[in-house]
């Protein structure tokens, strides 16, 4: 068991990917202890139940009514400071606060900036870790992120560079690429550029984890296709050994093939 919730300390929570089920169990349990609860546009609505006396807080893009936003490469966001300064008085006045993030804390949360203005503050804080985007695709699609023998390495990329700039590279034998929906096009560009052969599987999954998932199979030369069915919705690209679907039967088919290849070498003169 992990120690108790205290008064003015701060817990980041992973919601996970969508559906409320698919929260852990110690952060349900944060939830339902929380005073006060700061959560992002893509929690679901329905995690709501789990902390119903709770102040809830919108800190995400859309509707955070009564804060200033700031645009920040072109986007709106609530700036980075407010949720900051909130989470700060917030647990400063004794309240049990809730950082509630979509996905895992850990994972493109921009976790860093807000455990550093808890460390300056002096405030207390743990991280409940959450269900990420690629596992959540991978586990919808049945398509195991490593494959024994040739897939021994994931990577979680973001596509997007700290200036706005698409960058991709070739890191693992299964990379999984976040924030890269809207740039498919130049996104296969870079991939090829990279190094990964125009062949290689592409596996784009939007809204993982959500009743309305969608998901699509391509190569790295026809990813731009995957565009228009994925448009306005979150989306991770899953390049390499980890998009490849399981045919039927695939895995007998080897192990036929290998127990045929023993039988030979022992007949073998
Ligand atoms: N902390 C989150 C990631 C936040 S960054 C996590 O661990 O999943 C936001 C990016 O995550 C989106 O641009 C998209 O690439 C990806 N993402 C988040 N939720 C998603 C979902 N349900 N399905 C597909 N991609 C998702």
């Amino acid at each position: 068991m992990t120690r108790a919730f205290a008064p003015g300390s701060v817990a980041f929570v992973g919601a996970g990917p969508g559906a409320a089920d698919l929260i852990t169990l110690r952060g349900a349990e944060r939830l339902r202890n929380a005073d006060v609860v700061l959560f992002d546009a893509l929690a679901d609505p329905a995690l709501r139940a789990l902390a119903p006396n709770a102040r809830w807080i919108d800190v995400g893009k859309r509707g955070f009514v009564g804060v200033a936003h700031a645009t920040r490469g072109g986007r709106e966001n609530t700036a980075q400071e407010t949720i900051d300064a909130l989470l700060v008085k917030h647990a400063g006045d004794g309240k049990r606060v809730v950082r509630l993030k979509g996905g895992d804390p850990s994972v493109f949360g921009r976790l860093e900036e807000e455990l550093a203005a808890l460390a300056a503050a002096g405030i207390e804080c743990e991280v409940v870790p959450g269900v990420t985007a690629a596992l959540a695709a991978a586990a919808s699609t049945r398509r195991p992120l490593t494959r024994r023998g040739d897939g021994r390495s994931v990577a979680l990329t973001t596509a997007v560079t700290r200036d706005g700039k698409l960058g991709a590279g070739r890191h693992a034998d299964t990379e999984v690429f976040y924030m890269a929906g809207k740039q498919l096009a130049a996104l296969a560009r870079k991939l090829v550029e990279a190094g990964w052969p125009a062949t290689t599987p592409a596996l784009v999954v939007s809204r993982a984890g959500w009743p309305d998932e969608l998901a699509s199979q391509h190569s790295v030369a026809s990813l731009a296709e995957a565009t228009l069915l994925h448009s306005g919705r979150p989306t991770v690209v899953t390049i390499g050994v980890g998009a490849e679907p399981i045919a039927a039967g695939a895995r007998r088919a080897r192990l036929v093939a290998e127990s045929v290849a023993a039988e030979e070498a022992r007949a073998a003169p």
